[in-house]
Parts: C-alpha cells; structure tokens; sequence
C-alpha cells in the first residue's frame, strides 16, 4: 500500500491540501482529513463512469474510439459560425489555456462558471479593488470572521475549522479567541455556531450594507430599523467590527446572487474599506468549485479578462451582459457549446437547457452527467487532481498544486492531453 500525503483535495473552493490518501494495487482505500464531501469524491471515482467515448448517430448516443471523436469534434469547431467554450471550474489551469486557444483559433467566445456565481464579486472588485488577503493570515489574524450569504458547514465543510472561527493560528487560537458572526436570510447551520447571528430579509443587503457604512462613519440612523433588522442590533454589529483587531469577511451567492447583484459587493467591499480607516479588515469570495478562481486567473492572464470573452472580431473583448455564454445561449447566436469541468444542464436555468437543444454540445467530462446525455460528442478524461495533475487556484487566489494518486482507466488521457490532440488538429 503506498500513501500519498499532502494532496489538494480537487472538491470545493477551499483547495485542503493536507489530505493522506491510501492506495492499493491502483485503487483508493481511504482518504484521511478530507470532509465527506472531499473523501466522497476520492472514494467514488468509479461510479457513473465514462469509460468510452460517445458520438450521437440517428439520436443515440453510440461508443467509438478516442481518435474518431476527436475528429469529430475538430470538424464541428471547423464547422461551426460560433462556438462557445464554457465551464473549467473543475478543470485544470493548464486545460483552460488550451480551451482559450481553441476559442481563439475559431473566432467563439470562452466563458467560465463564475458567470452564475461570482461574475458580481468580479464586476465589483473592477469597479472597485477589493482589499484581501491571503486564508493563512486570517487563520493566522483574525479574531472576528463574518459570513455573509455563504453556508460553510454544508457548502465548504472544513473552511471553519482550517481558516475560519474554529482554526488555531500562531497569533489568534481557536474559537475562543474568536468571535463569529453570521448575516444570512435564514438560520444555516453555520448560523447556529455564530456568537450574533442577523437574520435579514430576501434582497435586502444592499440596505444592510448602507446603514452600516454609515454607522462605522459614525453617522446616526434616524430610524428604528432598517429593512426589518433593528438599527441597535447594526449599531452592535458595526462596534464589534470596529473593535476587532484583524477582521474578515467571507461572502457566497447569497450576496451576488441576491437584487443588487455587484452593486451589492461594491457595498461590501466600501464597509470594509471604510473599517480600514479604523481597524484592519479583509474580504474574500467563498469560491465554489476548486479552481473557478484559476478559471478567472487564466482568463486574465490569456485575455486580459477573468470570463465573458468574445474573439469573434479576431481580438479579446468583453461586455458581460452582450458576451456572456448564458446571453448568447439565449439569443439564440451560438451553434456548438464545447464543455469541460462543468455540467451546465444540472445548473443553468430551464429555459437556457431548452435552447441547447439546437446547439451542437460536445463534452469533456470523468462521469456520466445530464450534460454528457444530451452531447453529440463525449469524450471521457482522467479526474484532475486524482487521476491527472496540473494547476488549481484556492479561492484566495493562491496557485496549488493537484496531484496524480492512481492512474486514470485504460484508453483515458487527462483532459489536457485530449485538447492538444484537438488544438493540434485545428491548428
Ligand atoms: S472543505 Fe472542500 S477542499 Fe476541503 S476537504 Fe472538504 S470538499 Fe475538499
């Protein structure tokens, strides 16, 4: 049996990269210090696996070989006015790069996941910067974390306990050094941990956010309450942000998500410039899959933007709102959507899944999901970060490594190796 230790868990945002994973004759036994969620991943990379890859003839989808569907997919790029390349929360940075030069060969457009979750935290910090810091300073700093519309307990299981209320750093120690606060529409379980909880109205935190930039000002409320929360419960709040000696916000798509959307994070990230006239303070996206944040960063890097871009003038450009996948999706403008590291049918709306019926879909994915069921290509990949290495970026924006532990099925090649097979050919 050989155990591989210190391996970045490919699930959530939170990127834990102190996992001991047990193999055995190529197969993995047990995972230690990963959550459920982290262990469940690692532990069944068998199920509902695409073992062969797929094309559709006369409406079914029927198995071929890796060079037949390669082709294939080639000669939909070439054939197609204007393809769409989307997903890459779970895909590698290395895959992403090779999805940009694809979407730059054929004139389309390449979008990523944070287009449903956290596009808004991008528009706001463009508008705005965003005062951050790194998950080791606040484990290591922080004595008053605030989670804002985000749920860790269920969503990121071990972000308290590695980085947030529960975490022991060298200058700030456990939960007793701490104080946590919850803001959330209704009572989460991470709320029940919290020494305040404020529970506030469906979209009402834009207001939240008003009223307490105005008392950290030191300005008065002349009000009772403020969409329903009591102006004396903010004023308590607004002192203990005050008085922390390093604070930090979290926030998730209860913030973005909610009516407002980045005029919600501009709030946001306004309270806590303003908290840093008086204190220190930071704030970081609780980011969902665990490389969305490298999705936007390799974006950055190939295009000069983090999602929404369009190369059909032959140049980078970016207007999300015009060149977002889900609007061009909707107008009806794309005629082939190339997936990977995502499952859009299970997550964009109904009417956006209706129109992808008159969409060519091609798809690169481990397992069997709805999107590969409706694909006229499918073409199976190794689990990055357990059957492939590459690149991944925590949702503080820090670059890590994914490691290879067991080998991927016979005849499956790492995404990355299945892209440069189709590059090359387009090329
Ligand atoms: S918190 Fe996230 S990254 Fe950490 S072990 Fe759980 S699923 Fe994996």
């Amino acid at each position: 049996m050989e155990v591989f230790k210190n391996v970045l868990c490919p699930f959530c945002g939170c990127c834990c990269d102190d996992l001991e994973v047990e193999v055995d004759s190529n197969k993995i036994i047990n995972v230690k210090n990963a959550c459920a969620l982290g262990r469940g991943k690692f532990l069944s990379i068998g199920e509902h696996r695409l073992l062969k890859p797929l094309v559709k003839v006369d409406g079914e989808l029927v198995e071929t070989d890796l060079e037949k569907a390669v082709e294939k997919t080639v000669e939909m790029i070439k054939n197609s006015s204007y393809p769409v390349f989307y997903g890459f929360g779970c895909a590698s940075c290395e895959a992403i790069k090779l999805c940009l030069e694809m979407a730059d060969l054929s004139g389309g457009l390449a979008d990523n996941i944070s287009v449903v979750c956290h596009g808004p935290t991008i528009l706001g910090l463009q508008d705005m910067g965003i005062p951050s810091a790194t998950l080791g300073q606040i484990r290591h700093r922080a004595d008053l974390i605030v989670y804002w519309g985000c749920n860790p307990v269920e969503a990121h299981p071990r972000h308290t306990i590695r980085y947030g209320p529960l975490s022991s750093g060298r200058f700030v120690t456990g939960r007793k050094s701490r104080r946590m606060v919850v803001i959330d529409v209704r009572k989460t379980p991470t709320a029940t941990m919290a020494d305040v909880f404020m529970q506030v109205k469906p979209n009402s935190d834009f207001e939240i956010l008003t009223a307490l930039r105005a008392l950290v000002n030191d300005l008065d409320l002349e009000v009772e309450e403020v969409d329903g929360v009591p102006v004396a419960k903010l004023e308590e709040l607004a002192d203990m942000m005050i008085n922390a000696k390093f604070g930090a916000l979290f926030f998730g798509l209860g913030l973005t998500m909610s009516y407002g959307k980045e005029h919600n994070i501009e709030a946001a990230i306004a309270l806590v410039r303003d908290l840093n006239k008086k204190t220190k303070f930071v704030m970081i996206p609780m980011r969902g899959h665990f490389n969305v944040t490298g999705a936007n960063e390799v974006f950055t890097w190939q295009t000069g933007y983090p999602f929404c871009v369009d190369f059909s003038m032959g140049y980078p450009r970016y207007n999300p709102g015009e060149t977002s996948a889900v609007d061009v999706i909707a107008r009806g403008e794309c005629d082939l959507l190339f997936i990977i590291g995502a499952d859009p049918c299970s997550h964009l709306p109904h009417y956006i899944v209706e129109r992808l019926k008159n969409v060519k879909l091609v798809v690169l994915d481990p397992s069997i999901t709805p999107t590969v069921k409706m694909a006229d290509v499918a073409i199976p990949v190794a689990y990055v970060g357990i059957e492939a290495s590459g690149t991944a970026y925590r949702m503080d924006g820090v670059p890590l490594q994914l490691r290879k532990v067991v080998d991927p099925p016979p005849g499956i090649l790492s995404d990355v190796d299945v892209l440069n097979r189709i590059v090359r050919r387009l090329k």
